[in-house]
């Protein structure tokens, strides 16, 4: 799976670099990037939390085409 953070809406709150700092870094710009891409689908559980805990639905999976 694919995983992005919409610019536009992330208010750089840093939620999801918490739960995945593997995954998601703020460093310092306002909004998050994700680092980690393609995600392995191991890590769907951490990612699937970060989507959840964002307060503003920033963060989209794309799951792969088969
Ligand atoms: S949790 Fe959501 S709003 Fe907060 S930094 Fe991450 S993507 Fe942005």
């Amino acid at each position: 799976m694919k995983v992005v953070v919409d610019p536009d809406i992330c208010l750089g709150c840093g939620v999801c670099e918490s739960i995945a700092p593997n995954i998601f870094i703020l460093g310092d710009e306002v909004y998050a990037k994700v680092i980690m891409n393609p995600v392995p689908e191991q890590l769907r559980d951490v990612v699937e939390e970060a989507v959840s805990e964002c307060p503003e639905e920033a963060i989209s999976i794309i799951e792969d085409e088969d």
